[in-house]
């Protein structure tokens, strides 16, 4: 693929590491950051909005976008299916905005392999009992559903080691600083500033 001007980045996390509450934040204050919305088959819950959380969609529709080639990525997260849009993606990157995947680990495993230059960070929770009381948001859910939620969370946390960054969501506005800097510092890259400080460079050499 030719050069993007853009940056993509896979943000992957347990169920309660805070992950889409830090996402919407960082959008909140960085104008040229954006998030890509996905397909998924599983029911709407009460509060998310479709076509702003998620395109919901039946699994009808969601296998007929996988014949027409529509996905980037997809996969299957505890019995639901997920997948991200390939040509919103590629238009966000080509008009030079940075853009957040917010998928599993297996959706990060097939991105990577076909954008070898997109950045991953995975995002924990700062202990198992924070996780575990942030599985219990609502403080009504029975010991087995949590316990079920925890054994889902480890099963996500397990691959970690295969991510470029880090980052501990404990405190929620160091953790959303940290996140921050990593976009600006990515921002300053050589090849990115050759692109956008093209004009600039071109004059600062020129002969007097
Ligand atoms: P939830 O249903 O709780 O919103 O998300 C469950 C899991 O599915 C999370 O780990 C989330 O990151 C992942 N997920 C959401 N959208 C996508 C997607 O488009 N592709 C993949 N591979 N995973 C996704």
């Amino acid at each position: 693929m030719t050069q993007l001007a853009g940056t993509l980045y896979i943000l992957s996390a347990p169920s309660g590491a805070g992950k889409t509450s830090l996402v919407k934040a960082l959008l909140q204050q960085d104008a040229d950051v954006v998030v890509s919305v996905s397909h998924t088959t599983r029911d709407m819950r009460p509060g998310e909005q479709d076509g702003v959380d998620y395109n919901f969609v039946t699994m009808d529709a969601f296998n007929a976008l996988i014949e027409q080639g529509q996905f980037l990525e997809y996969a299957e997260v505890f019995g639901n299916k997920y997948g991200t849009s390939q040509q919103w993606v590629r238009d966000q990157l080509e008009a030079g905005r940075d853009v957040i995947l917010e998928i599993d680990w297996q959706g990060a495993e097939q991105v990577r392999r076909l954008m070898p230059e997109a950045v991953t960070v995975f995002i924990l929770p700062p202990s198992r009992a924070a996780l575990r009381e942030r599985l219990n948001a609502r403080g009504q859910d029975s010991e087995e559903i949590i316990d079920g939620r925890m054994a889902e969370a480890i099963s996500e946390m397990s691959h970690y080691p295969e991510y470029d960054y880090l980052l501990i969501n404990d405190d929620f506005a160091q953790a959303l600083d940290e996140l921050a800097s990593l976009f600006k510092a990515r921002r300053l890259r050589q090849g990115a500033q050759q692109q956008k400080q093209a004009a600039l460079l071109t004059d600062l050499l020129s002969e007097v």
